[in-house]
């Protein structure tokens, strides 16, 4: 139980094909700030940015926001009956970033689901 791994996340991209970007919309289960949570697969893992993914149930996805995640990356006190956030996904062509954001996009970290 707890954050999801490469392999759930690329079976989730699996399942979205059409989609190279995928994109969580709610709120920190922690502090209930609204959140978005972004995961890109690249060739070296899957990235993940603004936060923290759970799935404790299946297709069931919990947010933590940045500073709740660095600060307690485990889900605690998880309500099985409410669900946070829903899953949606978009292109978005990393060859059309300006070489800023392209710049900004090589130097994010890995998520490394080993680490928890
Ligand atoms: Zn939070």
């Amino acid at each position: 139980m707890g954050m999801m791994t490469c392999e759930r996340l690329f079976e989730i991209f699996d399942a979205h094909a059409d989609k190279d970007v995928l994109e969580w919309v709610g709120h920190c289960h922690d502090c209930r700030t609204p959140v978005t949570i972004r995961a890109i697969p690249q060739t070296d893992g899957v990235h993940i940015e603004g936060g923290g993914v759970y799935e404790p149930e299946p297709d069931r996805f919990y947010l933590k926001c940045d500073a709740c995640f660095h600060k307690d990356p485990s889900l605690k006190n998880y309500q099985p009956c409410e669900v946070y956030s829903r899953v949606v996904g978009y292109l978005r062509p990393v060859a059309q970033w300006n070489d800023a954001k392209q710049e900004e996009f090589r130097d994010r970290k890995v998520f490394d689901s080993s680490l928890r």
